[in-house]
């Protein structure tokens, strides 16, 4: 039975990262240091998928800890949003590649059920996918995140009606003074975004889930290894 509380769905998703932080359902389960379940706001309707960790997330046990993330935090600043009030941050993947290769199509497919376990109990209205790999798996689609950049998207993902909207990844960003600039410029466009998905929530609240969220205000699960 899906869970039908609040208090029954944030057990799920603590339970969820246990389950994630002792996988070996691919071969990155043996070569990774920690798993990266993710962080934030468990209520929040707003969420971020990125690819994988990287080396400093991989020792930290955290999402978007070095460059890339202090970047993806000046973004949010911009816009007047702060990751652990306003948003939750994924991964395609929990386990960093060796070498921050490219994820293997196998461990994406291994690792998918876990992400779309996170959509379906953190019910976010906003999506932001970070790069190639988040962008095409999420919106399943294999349409390149350079054409679909800053295209917001209706789509149901996991079972759920979100509006995907897919950005460059920052640590692109950091490497390509002009994607950065697109980044920012798509990245202001976020507040907008939730406020029309918060109105279509309200004028159809079919789209507003059953079980109704998580309880009022800011409740932070900062789930990482450890
Ligand atoms: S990448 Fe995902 S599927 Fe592979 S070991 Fe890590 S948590 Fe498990």
């Amino acid at each position: 039975m899906p869970p039908t509380t609040a208090e029954e769905r944030r057990r799920e998703l603590i339970a969820l990262y246990h389950e994630v932080r002792d996988c070996h359902r691919c071969p990155l389960g043996a070569v990774r240091t920690n798993a990266v379940f993710g962080m934030g706001n468990a209520d929040a309707d707003l969420m971020f998928v990125g690819e994988a960790p990287g080396a400093e997330e991989d020792r930290q046990g955290k999402p978007f800890v070095g460059r890339a993330g202090k970047l993806l935090d000046e973004l949010l600043g911009r816009i007047g949003m702060e990751r652990r009030r306003d948003a939750f941050i994924a991964n395609v993947l929990k386990s960093r590649p060796p070498g921050n290769r490219n994820p293997e199509p196998e461990e994406i497919e291994a690792c998918e059920p876990y992400l779309t376990r996170q959509i379906q109990l953190i019910e976010p209205a906003v999506i932001c996918t970070l790069g190639n790999f988040a962008t095409k798996l999420i919106t399943g689609s294999p349409t390149g995140i350079s054409r679909c950049c800053g295209k917001p998207q209706d789509r149901v993902v996991a079972g759920l009606p979100v509006t995907v909207y897919p950005l460059f990844h920052p640590a692109a960003a950091l490497r390509t003074p002009a994607v950065l600039a697109q980044l920012r410029e798509d990245f202001d466009r976020i507040p907008d975004l939730l406020h029309a998905a918060a109105e279509r929530r309200t004028e159809q609240p079919d789209l507003a889930l059953a079980g109704s969220g998580f309880p009022a205000g800011p409740s932070q699960l900062d789930l990482f290894g450890g």
